[in-house]
């Protein structure tokens, strides 16, 4: 049997995880330092009233996350065969369709339990933990896993929290068969070579399909295309799917040319009509305004907290000055894509951004889209910082 304790929270806490905000935030307790990862708490208000049931996982401003409200429910295989079964439901339209065959089956909080996702690629499963916490839980959730899914090939799993060196091997194949890599996976009918084996990243990250096709199906034909912070160039591979006349993919790791390289290859797309180049995309402005190049469309997509040699970037600081290095070299009438997955601020704040920019460059704009997350990355209403993800078409008269 689990660990299971009995705690009492402040009332604050108390009332939020009443009103079913998923996440317990470490403010909400009286002493944090003795819970163990991977410890059941019964979560009790001020008064002694039993509230929900959680599990310790230390992330960064939360030390776990609620997983009922019922106190007669287990926290057992049974438990999480619910959830992922659920979760699955949701995905119905992704799992009937030929063109797009890698999404995500399983989002966090937003599909009952914070801390987790499940991914899947073409017959394999990635599960992602996100705190030792969820990693205790681990057989639990992958028999949960391997009953809720008709048949799968491979599983495989990323620890997205420190390890403290305790997991010395490379290898994050967990069961089934191993896949060969790159694996194949299409999204929308284009192609994606994907490396389940490889580090953190697998070479796409899914949240951002619905712009990719928007970008190939409305924005891309015959325009001159700037991809910056373009890692594996999913945007531009999209971008020249759609027709564009050219993609410059700009990113400053030296694997970003190989692997931009493939994705075009496994798309039949001439790599050599492209440019992809190794740079720092803040050197890349300096360079495009002295040699006076201008694109039709320029993708932003930076990290939220980046630090290369020479530059430091914060998304919540610094996007507007990006923004204005965008626009001095965007056409007129040319169209800004602009993305943010920095969760500390929402889509208002991102918007004054873009304000602030234009007006400092002395543009006219106009708002074209707006994306937040595709539906398979399902959010908690209660959980804003869930919903990360913020996209703006922008174009500048
Ligand atoms: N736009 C990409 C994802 C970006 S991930 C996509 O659609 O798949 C962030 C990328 O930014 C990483 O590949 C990282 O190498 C790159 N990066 C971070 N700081 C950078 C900088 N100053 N200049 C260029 N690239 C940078």
């Amino acid at each position: 049997m689990r660990n299971e304790i009995d705690i009492k929270v402040k009332e604050l806490l108390a009332n939020d995880l009443q009103k079913g905000v998923p996440v317990l935030l470490k403010d909400g307790f009286h002493e944090i330092d003795s819970l163990v990862d991977g410890t059941i708490l019964k979560l009790r208000n001020p008064g002694g009233k039993f509230i929900g049931k959680g599990y310790v996982g230390k992330q960064n401003k939360g030390i776990g996350w609620l997983l009922t409200k019922n106190e007669a429910e287990a926290i057992d295989t049974d438990f999480f065969l619910k959830k992922i079964t659920s979760a699955l439901k949701h995905r119905d339209d992704y799992f009937n369709s030929d063109d797009t065959t890698a999404f995500r089956i399983f989002n966090g909080e937003g599909d009952g339990i914070g801390g987790l996702t499940i991914d899947y690629f073409d017959g394999f499963y990635l599960i992602s933990w996100y705190s030792q916490g969820i990693f205790a839980f681990k057989e639990l959730i992958l028999e949960a896993l391997e009953s809720a899914v008709p048949s799968y090939k491979g599983i495989y799993e990323k620890k997205r929290f420190d390890t403290k060196g305790q997991y010395l091997e490379d290898d994050d194949f967990v069961k089934g068969n191993r896949g060969e890599f790159p694996l194949l996976v299409k999204e929308n009918g284009e192609n994606f070579a994907i490396y389940l084996n490889d580090g953190a990243m697998v070479g796409v990250f899914l949240d951002q399909r619905d712009v990719r096709k928007k970008i190939r199906d409305e924005y891309a034909k015959g325009k001159n295309v700037l991809n910056t912070f373009s890692y594996t160039g999913a945007f531009s591979v999209f971008a020249a799917a759609g027709g564009a006349k050219k993609t410059t993919s700009v990113d400053l790791a030296k694997r970003s040319l190989s692997k931009t390289t493939e994705q075009f290859e496994v798309n039949g797309i001439d790599v050599e009509k492209q440019d992809i180049i190794v740079m720092d995309v803040f050197d890349y402005f300096k360079y495009a305004k002295r040699k006076e190049l201008s694109f039709d469309m320029v993708i932003l997509d930076p990290p939220s907290f980046a630090r290369s040699k020479k530059y430091t970037f914060s998304s919540a600081k610094d996007y507007t000055k990006l923004l204005k290095d965008a626009i001095a070299i965007t056409e007129k009438n040319g169209v800004i894509v602009a993305s943010t997955n920095n969760a500390t601020f929402g889509m208002k704040k991102f918007k004054s951004f873009v304000e602030k920019a234009f007006k400092e460059s002395s543009q006219k704009y106009v708002i074209e889209e707006e994306f937040s997350l595709p539906n398979d990355f399902r959010t908690s209403p209660l959980f804003k910082e869930g919903n990360y993800l913020k996209v703006l078409f922008i174009r500048a008269i």
